[in-house]
């Protein structure tokens, strides 16, 4: 995979959840989006490895999510059981949500083992939701998961300005969307962070554009509207873009 290869990065995106789920893979190929496919559910995984068997662009990633722990935390064993098998993991985390906050205390037992597993395996990349808990979810990844067994990308950051000095303080990324650019504090969010640090995403199909459900295409039109409101020429942010992926998935 080479930089003029490719032509945007979606690094979290629920490829599973669209009712075309392998057309919209080979979209993903033929346009050189470079895209983690993030699942939500260790029993989910399975089918996007084995449709991601032989991908260029698009990577399967396990996750469990912090939404769905509630009632799929009995899927942990199936989660350190196929972790061997990938790289990536997501979408894992915390949500304090008051829709999810009844599971919080479950959430936090859940991604602490998620944490420990990986930084026993060491060399994972995480793509990380931190609704409402930033401040836990990086007192867990500090404690847990320390930058040299394995790296953090936080997708749709929210927490406060020191929060995410912290986060970058912890060597983590920063995978933003359409949905942040479109809000005062997701312009700010966007802005501090460090331009080493951040990749785009689309959180597709959750995030629409138009009543329509955000494409990982659509990280190339994302990617100029960032360079316009951080006042970057447009081929050069693309290409610090593919750079940070590259440096993110260096890490031994
Ligand atoms: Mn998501």
């Amino acid at each position: 995979m080479t930089a003029d290869d490719i032509r945007g990065v979606d690094f979290h995106c629920h490829l599973d959840l669209y009712p075309d789920f392998p057309a919209n893979i080979q979209e993903c190929e033929q346009a050189g989006i470079a895209t983690l496919a993030v699942t939500t559910t260790p029993k989910a995984y399975l089918r996007n490895e084995e449709l991601c068997r032989s991908t260029v662009h698009v990577r399967a990633a396990l996750g469990l999510h912090p939404q769905l722990v509630a009632q799929r935390a009995d899927e942990l064993g199936l989660f350190a059981k196929l972790l061997p098998r990938t790289r990536y993991v997501g979408e894992v985390g915390l949500d304090a949500g008051r829709q999810h906050y009844g599971s919080f205390t479950q959430q936090i037992e859940v991604f602490t083992v998620i944490l420990q597993l990986c930084a026993k395996a060491a060399g994972k990349i995480l793509s990380v939701h931190s609704i409402r808990s930033a401040g836990q979810v990086l007192d867990l990844v500090e404690k847990h998961l320390p930058v040299e067994r394995g790296r953090v990308v936080l997708h749709w950051f929210s927490g406060s300005a020191s929060e995410l000095r912290r986060a970058v303080e912890l060597g983590c990324y920063f995978s933003v969307n359409t949905a942040m650019l479109s809000t005062p504090s997701g312009r700010a969010t966007i802005s501090a962070i460090p331009l080493d640090r951040l990749l785009t995403e689309t959180d597709g199909p959750f995030v629409q554009i138009g009543g329509k459900a955000v494409r990982p295409v659509d990280t190339v039109s994302l990617a100029s509207a960032l360079a316009a409101k951080l006042n970057h020429d447009q081929e050069g942010l693309r290409t610090q873009l593919v750079l940070n992926l590259q440096c993110l998935l260096a890490v031994p």
